[in-house]
């Protein structure tokens, strides 16, 4: 048995599987693709922290409750904050190499770019805009090289292991087999990433299917925030997927967004203009694209200099769909790109059950609240990834009250099961991929339709009924028996299925607009500042958000 299983190995799961096998500790790392396989690989535009001379973590504490609509925890986001340089500086010592100012040498001052509701320039970045590759480089060169741990790449987890109330292992499939196989572990670290693949437009990989939030549910772990999904508002209007990004740092260094007259319509809209935050710049291009009947707007960044050395990840995106950032407008429009919600957990990252802990991405500590600010996201994986390496060193069992976690009934039995569980697969029925693959996108289509950027009760309550159909259509019974079997495919389907009807449920009962929650019905922000608390898939609650506190901090 080994001590630590984490499930996922982007940024958040390889620093808690560092940290913890640091302090001595057994880690297993198991992931469903390559080691390096994961959303942070994708990560352009780069890491928040308040590192310039100009900068404070109070700035940067500010800024972040800022873009959270009021459902921040502030405790949550000064650990982020505050701890957010020294995490990203032992990722430097351990080669994770960023660009400098200057001439670019080596001892030259980090170069920092400005991002959409940042106050100030605070992003490092690394390549260009190629920064989540080199931090995922970094961590796999150093986790995979370290004795404590062993990894299983491959290896789709499928559910929680539950014994006696706690957390005590997984239930894994290998690639190479259709029997799933129990890991006992004395720790579970879900880091499994995020959901963008519930929506048919978007800038996640294939991988992101929402599975940790799904397992999480399943085994009645407390998941709250899980309506808040972020769109970016500026992906390439391309038929590619995942979309290409054109990251925000781009309307950093002078790009402008343009209507289809050529309108700069940003400033009207907010006083930060182009770089207001990314809720409120979706909605601004998702409306005019209702109202005129568009399927994109422009994005002008004729005015950056030496685009190709400064992006040039951007730029092969771009030169790949045969466009020249230099000379012509870019068509964007807005993608489904980070989950701000997700398996609710404490300061140290410990989830509600027992023996379960949650970082990065799949986790709600508190930090984005309604909607996250650019670049935290990595920041986030870092810091949390690590303190939950150390909370569990540290011999730490069971959640506290803080961060998320403070107002949530502990005392709620779990939840478990329900309809949907992601152990469905685990007798794999004979199904048909094409059955398979096409409600994957009848779903993908309908919760881009009816939950997307602008939602209302109507087209909510489409989504309810297409999740429910799907559903049906998803057990084997419903499959029409050819080809061979699918458990993988299947198995993410369920899980999409899962966070899909939590998506859609949450927003349901939020009768508010918030943060990137955006409800034609009720377009203003009047509800109590509360999270909706789902109990697994059959029980939710409401919890007072921490608004005491943050209205001491601002
Ligand atoms: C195009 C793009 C650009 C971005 N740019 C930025 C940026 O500039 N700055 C920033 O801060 N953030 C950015 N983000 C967001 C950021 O990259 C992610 O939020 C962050 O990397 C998530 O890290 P993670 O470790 O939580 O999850 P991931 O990096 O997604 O890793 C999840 C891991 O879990 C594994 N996994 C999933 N399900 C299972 C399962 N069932 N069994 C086993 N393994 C499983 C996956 O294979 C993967 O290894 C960007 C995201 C995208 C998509």
């Amino acid at each position: 048995m080994t001590d630590v299983l984490v499930l996922g190995s982007g940024v958040a799961g390889l620093t808690a599987a560092r940290t913890a096998a640091e302090a001595g500790l057994s880690v297993t790392v198991l992931t469903k693709g390559e080691l390096a396989a994961s959303a942070t690989r994708y990560a352009q535009g780069g890491v928040a922290a308040a590192l310039s001379p100009s900068d404070s973590p109070e700035l940067h504490f500010s800024d972040t409750l800022s873009a959270g609509g009021g459902l921040c925890d502030p405790e949550a986001v000064r650990v982020l904050v505050g701890e957010g340089p020294t995490r990203l500086r032992e990722l430097m010592a351990l080669g994770a190499a960023f660009d400098r100012a200057g001439d670019g040498s080596p001892g030259a001052p980090l170069a920092l770019a400005r991002e959409g509701g940042h106050s100030l320039a605070r992003v490092v970045h690394a390549g260009g805009d190629a920064t989540g590759h080199e931090v995922e480089r970094a961590l796999v060169v150093a986790t995979a090289g370290h004795p404590g741990v062993t990894v299983q790449e491959g290896w789709l987890a499928l559910s929680l292991y539950v014994e006696d109330g706690r957390v005590a292992g997984a239930v894994g499939v290998a690639s190479h087999s259709a029997a799933p196989v129990v890991m006992k572990a004395r720790h579970v670290v879900l880091a499994c990433g995020g959901a963008g693949q519930l929506y048919s437009v978007t800038t996640n990989p294939a991988l992101s299917t929402g599975d940790g939030v799904a397992m999480a549910l399943a085994a009645g772990a407390a998941v709250a925030d899980i309506e808040f999904m972020q769109f970016h508002p500026t992906a390439l209007h391309h038929p590619v997927m995942p979309r290409p990004l054109l990251s925000e740092a781009l309307r950093g260094e002078g790009a402008v967004l343009r209507d289809e007259q050529g309108v700069a319509f940003m400033a009207a809209e907010h006083p930060l203009a182009d770089l207001a935050p990314r809720d409120v710049v979706s909605r601004a291009i998702a409306r005019r694209l209702v109202d005129r009947g568009l399927d994109h707007l422009w994005l002008d960044a004729t005015s950056i200099e030496d685009f190709p050395k400064r992006f040039p990840t951007i730029w092969a995106h771009c030169r790949d769909a045969g466009l020249d950032p230099t000379r012509e407008w870019l068509p964007v429009a807005p993608a489904a790109h980070y989950h701000c919600g997700g398996v609710v957990t404490d300061v140290d990252g410990a989830a509600s059950l027992p023996g379960l802990w949650a970082c990065g991405e799949v986790a709600c500590t508190g930090i984005h609240g309604a909607n996250r600010l650019a670049s935290n996201s990595l920041l986030e994986g870092l810091v949390f990834g690590h303190r939950v390496g150390a909370a569990i060193a540290a011999g730490r069992t069971g959640p506290e009250p803080t961060g998320a976690m403070r107002g949530v009934p502990l005392d709620e039995p779990p939840a478990p099961g329900g309809a949907l569980s992601p152990q469905t697969p685990l007798s794999p029925p004979v199904d048909n991929s094409q059955h398979v693959a096409g409600l994957r996108d009848r779903l993908q289509r309908d919760m881009t339709t009816f939950a997307g950027v602008l939602r209302d009760g109507d087209g909510l309550a489409r989504a309810a009924a297409s999740v429910a159909g799907i559903e049906a259509a998803a057990n084997p019974e419903s499959a029409d028996g050819q080809g061979g079997p699918e458990p993988r495919a299947l198995a993410e389907l369920h899980s999409l299925l899962a966070v899909g009807r939590a998506v859609v449920l949450a927003a349901i009962e939020r009768h508010e607009s918030r943060g990137c929650h955006h409800r034609l019905d009720f377009p203003e922000p009047h509800q109590p500042l509360e999270r909706i608390v789902h109990f697994g898939l059959a029980r939710r609650v409401r919890v007072p958000a921490a608004t005491a506190v943050s209205e001491r901090e601002r």
